[in-house]
């Protein structure tokens, strides 16, 4: 039988002095370094000559077999013998490569907190990790900047403008500046206060030159602060409308005709005529494809006592199947032109206000069709942001909006 459990500690260049168990059930480990040097603050020396031992220090650890684990450690003090004189002696403390001396935890133990923050709430980690929440912020703060490092990119491609309304029913927006490069990467360039001309404008501009240069495409939402400042700063790249946005905004005036019909239906219709078509909502937001024989049924009893939402559904399934097709921008455009006519001289007035979206953005929604590889993108990364959103709610700080975007993107492959 094994008595004996040999578990790493993984902290290099240390002696372990102790281990004991306190009456929480922690393990308190006492280390030694084992180097015998260090570097003086001042001149930058490497220095040898032993000074004395600090005060203890405790850092949290990754924890063993379930159990807190702290490590106990007296730095080493070194004199500087170039920097001191007779009445003054300099004194540098030994730095160690696996903690920060302004942090209480080992370097392992916060890359594993940083970890666990992917997709999860700083309220969350501080319960689960019995940690402040002041200490879970000041471990992304040490880790995550609040800025995006413009050295660290060649080439951007393809760049995105998201919004998100950051209070329930209040249009104060932020913007989410993000790129997508050929690998397939979306990197957070920048979370900007709102959605004015100026701001957009302000921060390309701020872009590096060999940088603005590499982009080709910029993807935004329907609005036209957007493509006026990206039209001024980087003249050259196409705007596209992303067909997912474009897709939200007639998909919701189908969806608001629905609301209306089946509150018609509901005073017109006896109860157990209406009990046929309940439940209609979700096989109506569906593609016809997806239908299942059931789904297909209801939607045809719903569409015999309410005949305009069956041709609203047609047109935005038609709608629908033009973006799916392998168009040129010309054929995308006469294709959506006819499709337009034919709403207009229909008796449906649900599909106006989209209407004249398409009016005015008509150029930049067909864009969407010379480069239509740079899409799916932008669903995943909604996505995402709307899960950040629900986590984070009144997350007002674009600081930390920055850094948690950063780490739900590239959390895992920076600490797993
Ligand atoms: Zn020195």
């Amino acid at each position: 039988m094994f008595s004996k459990l040999s578990i790493s500690l993984d902290i290099p260049d240390v002696q372990v002095l102790d281990i004991k168990m306190n009456k929480k059930g922690d393990y308190i480990i006492t280390v030694e370094s084992t180097l015998a040097s260090t570097t003086c603050h001042r001149c930058g020396r490497e220095i040898n000559k032993f000074h004395s031992h600090d005060r203890a220090i405790t850092l949290r650890h990754l924890p063993i077999l379930g159990h807190q684990v702290y490590i106990r450690l007296r730095p080493k003090r070194y004199e500087c013998p170039f920097c001191s004189d007779k009445k003054h002696r300099k004194i540098s403390t030994q730095q160690l490569s696996w903690y920060d001396s302004k942090s209480g935890h080992t370097k392992a133990y916060e890359e594993q907190v940083l970890l666990q923050l992917v997709n999860s709430t700083i309220q969350d980690m501080a319960i689960k990790e019995n940690l402040g929440y002041e200490a879970v912020v000041g471990i992304i703060n040490r880790y995550v900047a609040t800025q995006v490092d413009w050295g660290l990119f060649d080439r951007f491609e393809v760049v995105g403008l998201d919004e998100i309304a950051l209070k329930k029913g209040r249009s104060d927006y932020v913007v989410i500046v993000t790129a997508r490069l050929k690998d397939g990467q979306v990197k957070v360039l920048a979370v900007l206060p709102n959605r004015e001309k100026e701001t957009v404008k302000a921060f390309l501009a701020r872009m590096p030159t060999r940088l603005q240069r590499t982009i080709h495409t910029v993807c935004t939402d329907m609005w036209q602060a957007y493509i006026n400042a990206v039209k001024e700063v980087l003249g050259s790249a196409v705007v596209v409308v992303d067909r997912y946005h474009v897709a939200t905004k007639y998909r919701n005036c189908a969806d608001k005709l629905r609301q209306q019909e089946l509150k018609r239906l509901k005073t017109e219709l006896s109860e157990d005529e209406y009990n046929t078509i309940k439940g209609a909502m979700w096989p109506y937001r569906k593609n016809r494809a997806d239908l299942k024989p059931q789904e297909a049924e209801l939607l045809d009893r719903l569409f015999a006592y309410a005949p305009s939402l069956k041709s609203a559904y047609d047109f935005r399934e038609q709608l629908t199947a033009i973006f799916e097709k392998d168009l040129t921008k010309t054929q995308a455009t006469q294709a959506i032109k006819k499709w337009r006519q034919e709403v207009e001289t229909s008796q449906l007035t649900c599909f106006d206000p989209f209407l004249t979206t398409l009016d005015t953005y008509l150029n930049e929604i067909t864009n969407y069709f010379l480069h239509r590889d740079s899409s799916g993108f932008v669903e995943g990364l909604n996505n995402k942001i709307k899960v950040l959103k629900r986590r984070c709610y009144g997350l007002l700080n674009l600081d930390h909006l920055f850094q948690r975007l950063f780490l739900d993107l590239e959390g895992y492959a920076l600490f797993a």
